[in-house]
């Protein structure tokens, strides 16, 4: 699926930057070109690419701090720099738009959206968001804004694709530390998702094709993407066991949305030397997949890789009513419960009058 990418904020540009590399690196191809839109200038001037600097009449290169709604507004006040800075990019080779950002933060968080509804009014390609959610451990504002940012996001996109922190995070590892190889993971994991539909080797019946990405994300809403691989084995037998226990790795331990188990629609795509690819095991591993999922919208295809080793790549579509998300919420809506508290309990007692919880008598 040949991609244009956007960067939004600091994850959003440091993950355009990872996805990128990624995609010249494996010489794929599916990443037709990127940008990064920033409010803070020192976070630009780390990125390979065309970089634009909104807000600068509001918060002078600075960055917004953790404001969303600043981020939103300056984004709206100059989204017109960012589509010049796009203009040309868009080809009639691009397949798909993503706009990359870390929901929890407050360039990125805001400025998305508004980025998101804009290329929606147009381009005729599909628009994605990749968002990261914060780890667990992130104060209340992230929790806050990535809640807010979320449900915008998903409902202005064709897809949101999410990524949890959480997911990727090796034990006793400090999140900061953590965020270069959280990066490299998802680059890995989105990166073959793009280049689904685009390997040219032993292009078969069976190869994935860039259609089926798009059909699966279709249904619109929350998207997860599950990873796996392992050893590919001398002979059939021994690969059907791999992929079985790659699809199924993929799946409950391998995906951006833990427990996110639950689709409308998924894709099955299985990476690997297409003589090593046994048919029979990707049959009974879609099977699988759709007792778990509870979809029958299973889709499926080989993505021809030289490599020794056989890797799952699972897209989920439609996982709104995931357990994750559920708490996800919860815990966003608490944090702003808490924030308003917070807030007004350091309201001056002389204010009190004003109290807007009394409605106005005229
Ligand atoms: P912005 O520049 O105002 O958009 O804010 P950030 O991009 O720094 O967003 C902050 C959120 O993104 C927090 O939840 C961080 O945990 C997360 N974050 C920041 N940098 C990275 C990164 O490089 N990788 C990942 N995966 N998450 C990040």
């Amino acid at each position: 699926m040949k991609t244009v990418l956007i960067g939004v904020g600091q994850a959003g540009g440091k993950l355009t930057r990872e996805l990128a590399d990624f995609d010249s690196r494996m010489g794929f191809g599916a990443v037709l070109g990127a940008i990064g839109v920033n409010t803070a200038e020192a976070d630009l001037r780390e990125l390979p690419f065309e970089t634009v600097l909104v807000g600068q009449d509001r918060v002078k290169g600075h960055g917004v701090g953790g404001d969303n709604e600043l981020g939103a507004e300056v984004m709206q006040s100059d989204k017109q720099e960012v589509l010049a800075a796009l203009d040309g990019r868009i080809t009639a080779e691009a397949e798909a738009i993503f706009v990359v950002a870390g929901l929890g933060g407050g360039t990125g968080s805001g400025g998305a959206p508004v980025l998101v509804k804009e290329l929606k009014r147009i381009y005729d390609v599909p628009v994605y968001a990749l968002g990261v959610l914060p780890g667990r451990n992130e104060g209340a504002m992230y929790q806050v804004n990535a809640g807010r940012s979320l449900k915008t996001v998903a409902r202005e996109a064709d897809s949101l694709l999410l990524v949890d922190n959480d997911a990727f995070r090796a034990t006793g590892e400090s999140l900061g530390e953590g965020y270069d190889a959280i990066n490299r993971e998802i680059a890995q994991r989105v990166g073959l998702l793009f280049a689904s539909g685009e390997a040219v080797e032993g292009v078969g019946e069976s190869v994935v094709d860039s259609s089926e990405v798009i059909n699966t994300l279709r249904s619109g809403g929350i998207a997860a993407l599950g990873y796996a691989s392992g050893e590919s084995a001398e002979n059939a037998e021994g690969n059907i066991n791999t992929v079985m226990s790659t699809t199924r790795r993929a799946l409950m331990t391998g995906t951006s949305l833990p427990e996110a188990n639950e689709a409308d629609a998924a894709l099955l795509v299985v990476a690997g030397v297409p003589d090593k690819i046994p048919r029979k095991g990707v049959e009974r591993a879609r099977r699988w997949l759709e007792e778990e999922t509870g979809s029958l919208q299973i889709r499926g295809g080989d993505f021809p890789l030289d490599s020794d080793r056989i890797a799952s790549l699972i897209l989920l579509g439609g996982v709104e009513r995931s357990d994750r998300l559920k708490r996800f919420m919860a815990r966003a809506k608490e944090a702003q419960k808490e924030a308003e508290e917070e807030a007004a309990k350091q309201e001056d007692p002389a204010d009190a009058w004003r109290n807007d919880e009394l409605e106005d008598l005229l």
